[in-house]
């Protein structure tokens, strides 16, 4: 069936896999396969595929995975992963970064401290791409996207490329507004500042993250937002969900928002336990607690 569903999309430079596993893919190493991973060799043979896709073959592109949990049934249609071609970063003037959609945002971070760029710290713990950095408008410590964000470049359904100003993105908290793009890449707005006291200032952010957070754990970051004046993480505590199981997924006991794969637990394992703490917060408070991680994909059949 997949084999067929390649056969059916336009010729291109980079490559095709059927039944492409992606749990290597993704943060949670649970994932199930993609009905096919199209990795475009540049931006030229991206916009010729999106041009030319057939309009019923649905189109899911991904970053690095930190923030998704993708069902075991896998995704229907086109995965897009950007290669290493579209992670290029470079300092311009008047302290501003551009990076492509693929660069890490640690890696940005770290190219801003060298040019000389504060502001840009934050990025430095965000284990994400920039892609998925615009996408869910992500921010830590204070700091969002939204807050440096100067324009985006991001391809349409018709492989048409799109310059995107802040009021287009409609920064929301863990959110933005526009939808069936694939972004390309990002202009970020810094101020000068020193390298060496850029660099510490990054260096205690990831010390206090590590303090906090199971950042070495197969996790998706954050699984809810923080409903209106609460923590989600304290209404989970007070909830008795701290280290709480499913199979061999877990509450973690360190920050109880990060859900985390102790061992081979399967996507549906980490959702199951995702909904039950949702059930049992709402039994306790009232309060419906909603997904920060995207979910995707079909259950497993
Ligand atoms: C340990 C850990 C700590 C974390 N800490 C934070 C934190 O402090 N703050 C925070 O905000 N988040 C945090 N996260 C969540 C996650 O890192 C961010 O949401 C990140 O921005 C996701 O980027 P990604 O490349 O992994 O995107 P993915 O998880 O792969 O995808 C997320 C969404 O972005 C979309 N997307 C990705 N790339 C593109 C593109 N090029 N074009 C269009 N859409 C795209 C996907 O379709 C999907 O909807 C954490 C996650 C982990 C695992």
């Amino acid at each position: 069936m997949t084999a067929s569903l390649v056969a059916r999309l336009p010729r291109v430079r980079g490559n095709y896999t059927a039944s492409a596993p992606l749990k290597d893919l993704v943060w949670f190493r649970a994932a199930g396969p993609a009905d096919v991973l199209f990795r475009p060799a540049d931006l030229g043979d991206l916009r010729q595929f999106m041009a030319n896709r057939p309009a019923d073959i649905p189109v899911t592109v991904i970053g690095v995975g930190s923030n998704l949990l993708i069902r075991d049934g896998g995704i229907e249609g086109v995965v897009i992963r950007l290669p290493a071609a579209f992670g290029r970063i470079e300092a311009l003037a008047e302290s501003r970064i551009r990076a492509g959609a693929a660069a890490l945002d640690a890696a940005v971070a770290r190219t801003a401290a060298d040019a000389g760029v504060a502001g840009l710290e934050f990025l430095r713990g965000i284990p994400g791409t920039i892609g998925g950095a615009l996408t869910m408008d992500a921010g830590c410590y204070g700091t969002e996207i939204k807050d440096v964000f100067v324009e985006a470049r991001a391809i349409n359904a018709h492989g048409e490329i799109l310059t995107l100003s802040g009021a287009e993105m409609d920064f929301r908290y863990r959110h933005s507004g526009p939808q069936n793009v694939i972004y390309i890449d990002a202009v970020l707005q810094g101020k000068p500042g020193n390298p060496e006291s850029i660099r510490a200032r990054m260096e205690e952010l990831v010390a206090q993250r590590e303090s906090t957070q199971p950042v070495r754990s197969k996790t998706g970051g954050s699984t809810f937002t923080n409903p209106p004046g609460q923590k989600a993480w304290q209404l989970i505590d007070r909830s008795g969900c701290r280290g709480l199981m499913h199979g061999a997924a877990q509450v973690s006991e360190k920050h109880c928002n990060f859900l985390i794969n102790t061992g081979e637990a399967s996507a549906s394992d980490i959702e199951a336990l995702g909904e039950e703490v949702r059930a049992r917060v709402k039994a306790k408070f009232g309060i419906q607690l909603e997904w920060e991680i995207k979910r995707i994909g079909r259950p497993q059949a």
